[in-house]
């Protein structure tokens, strides 16, 4: 097998001896071998090899995602996109991109003609775009311009047999049945490996006002959000998950005095965003608040909200949620999850904007099934998701088979099974491992 792959890329795009770790390190595995494709007919051929052969796949872009989606068990073959680095084409609505492009190098491409491509990460400098569209990312400008998914026109796709599916179409309308690429977006690597996208491009805002804006509790923010007008981002953060950054982060400084428990990174493109804040501090919403006066005091204040997973990892274990509650029920979220947990240290912040909070509790390892079984019931009860934009990979399989009606987890076992026959990619990520099992390598 390894003789085969280094003849249809070159021994030095063939790795062997390694051992992949997840970006948190919770999952590690030794793969059969790590592959280094160039174009989508070096991936097309690497996938019919290993289709022969029973061999599991594992796509890994960045290695970013946080359930590791991207990390082998054992004995697959782990095929890295990072070569697939090509901006095909740009045009003023859209681009066509190569998966391993980074996310950071398709906003810069899409920024060098005057456009804008506003997925944005805190991860951007290394996640790539195969892996972007696959996990269905989020990040802090969903409420403006959506998700991974509706930022998406079309694609290009390696199928499990080694076919090439060229859906690379630049249309914003095609109702002409089954809308294929959506099945792609958001599998994590289960159905086919994306070798090449579409992406929706826009026009970069005019009037971008960022304001770091203390508030006296998530019910008061979300007033907040409420009379604002041409918002980008609305991250809250908590107390503790900003002292986490002054803490680990040098020369990172709390923005305001009096340490506020609660604050709002507010991104608009509007004139007026100063004149909404006088009047929310009237009506008791906003206690304080500065407005960035240059691009630098926004990278400032921006960092203060991006450095918070590293200083989380720093810090030590948390047991991570991802969640997603419809937005007028948020603040009794927070509020009786904090009462059923009084006692324990919440590192809370998140995209408030589209509902999404990271609400992650500082607690011993051995009280991982506890803990979630409370937040995530509750998230159940208030109509939300226990995964926002994180996707599933290994961590969060459980969760699907319990939280997922019967139909549902049907439903998605039928489409792996039509698609995917001998289970052999990305097996044991998203649904349980299923199908025929690949042959164990020797
Ligand atoms: P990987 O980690 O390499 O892979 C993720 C999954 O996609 C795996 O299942 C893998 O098999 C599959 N995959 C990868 N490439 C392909 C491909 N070409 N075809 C098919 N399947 C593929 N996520 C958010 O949504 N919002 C955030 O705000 C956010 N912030 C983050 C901040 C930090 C500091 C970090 C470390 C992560 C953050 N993430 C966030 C998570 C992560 O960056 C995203 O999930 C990202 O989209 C993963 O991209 P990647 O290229 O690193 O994918």
């Amino acid at each position: 097998m390894i003789e085969q792959l280094q003849t249809l890329l070159g021994p030095s795009h063939v790795l062997t001896d390694l051992t992949c770790t997840d970006w948190r390190g919770r999952y590690s595995g030794k793969p059969l071998a790590v592959v280094r494709p160039a174009n989508t007919e070096e991936v097309a051929a690497v996938v019919k090899l290993c289709a022969s052969n029973h061999i599991a796949i594992v796509p890994q872009g960045g290695n970013t995602g946080l359930c590791g989606g991207a990390t082998p068990s054992g004995g697959e073959v782990v095929v890295s996109l990072a070569r697939l680095n090509r901006i095909r084409r740009i045009h003023h609505d859209h681009c066509i991109v190569e998966a391993g492009c980074t996310l950071a190098a398709v906003k810069e491409a899409a920024a060098l003609q005057g456009r804008l491509f506003p997925l944005s990460l805190a991860a951007e400098g290394s996640a790539m775009i195969g892996g972007n569209l696959s996990t269905n990312a989020g990040g802090v400008q969903v409420l403006r311009y959506g998700n991974a998914r509706e930022l998406t026109l079309g694609l290009e796709v390696v199928l499990p047999d080694g076919r090439v599916w060229n859906g690379l179409r630049a249309l914003r309308k095609d109702n002409t049945g089954v809308d294929l690429k959506q099945l792609f977006i958001g599998a994590e690597g289960t159905l086919g490996i994306i070798t090449a996208a579409v992406l929706k491009l826009f026009p970069q805002p005019k009037n971008l006002v960022t304001a770091w804006v203390a508030v006296p509790n998530p019910a008061a923010a979300l007033a907040l959000l409420q009379r604002l007008s041409n918002v980008t981002a609305f991250e809250l953060i908590g107390r503790m998950a900003l002292d986490l950054v002054l803490k680990h982060v040098s020369a990172a400084r709390d923005p305001l005095l009096d340490s506020p428990l609660w604050q709002v990174l507010i991104e608009a493109d509007t004139t007026d965003l100063e004149e909404h804040l006088a009047a929310a501090m009237e009506a008791g919403e906003v206690t304080d608040a500065i407005l960035a006066q240059s691009t630098a005091q926004s990278r400032t204040l921006w960092n203060l909200r991006e450095s918070i997973p590293e200083a989380e990892r720093a810090e030590g274990f948390a047991i991570k949620h991802d969640i997603s509650i419809p937005l007028s029920r948020l603040p009794e979220f927070i509020a009786r999850a904090d009462t059923a947990l009084s006692g324990k240290t919440i590192i809370c912040f998140g995209h408030m904007g589209d509902g999404n909070l990271h609400y992650n509790v500082v607690t011993p390892l051995s009280h991982t099934d506890t803990i979630n079984r409370l937040v995530y019931d509750l998230v159940h009860e208030l109509g939300g998701s226990f995964s926002a934009e994180h996707g599933i990979g290994q961590l969060k399989r459980g969760e699907l088979l319990h939280y997922k009606s019967e139909v549902e987890i049907d439903l998605m076992r039928t489409l792996k099974h039509a698609i995917d026959p001998q289970g052999t990619m990305n097996p044991g990520k998203v649904l349980t491992r299923m199908v025929t099992k690949p042959t164990p390598v020797t």
